[in-house]
């Protein structure tokens, strides 16, 4: 992506954040590629929410710019409603486990069966919300240069 990319789509999470009830949220686009935190090979976004702080960072693949613009809307609106319901999950993570009554693989189970549950609940509002929001504008490649025809002699 070009920086005139990655400024259109800081621009377009911005627009889209202020719909989502974000209005007080700093969101900051970092160019660094997604990294799986499981086994899948590939990620299209992640979001890192900073623990008591309305701030979140994001990320996207290399490649998002050629996802449809259906899959961009859903995949920004999905990460942005991450910011959310991250509470209860950052909950999960650290009061559940610092209260020392749970056994290892208990504690695992419920913050497995958690996270599930976050991912289908954001997808399935990311789906009821997205459709009422607006597709990125891109901005335009920019023209290709003419290649120069060799001057007859
Ligand atoms: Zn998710």
């Amino acid at each position: 992506m070009t920086d005139d990319d990655w400024s259109a789509l800081a621009a377009y999470i911005r627009r889209v954040a202020d719909e989502l009830g974000l209005r007080d949220w700093e969101l900051r686009l970092l160019r660094d590629p997604p990294h799986a935190t499981d086994d899948s090979s590939h990620i299209l976004a992640h979001v890192n929410v900073l623990y008591g702080r309305r701030f979140a960072s994001i990320k996207v693949c290399t490649c998002f710019r050629g996802e449809s613009p259906d899959d961009q809307r859903m995949t920004i609106v999905h990460e942005l409603i991450h910011c959310h319901l991250d509470q209860t999950a950052q909950v999960i993570s650290g009061e559940l486990l610092d209260m020392g009554r749970l056994c290892q693989s208990e504690y695992n189970a419920i913050k497995s069966a958690h996270h599930r549950a976050i991912e289908n609940a954001t997808d399935a509002i990311a789906v009821a919300v997205a459709a009422r929001l607006p597709v990125i504008e891109w901005p335009k490649p920019a023209p290709a240069k003419l290649a120069r025809t060799p001057r007859r002699a």
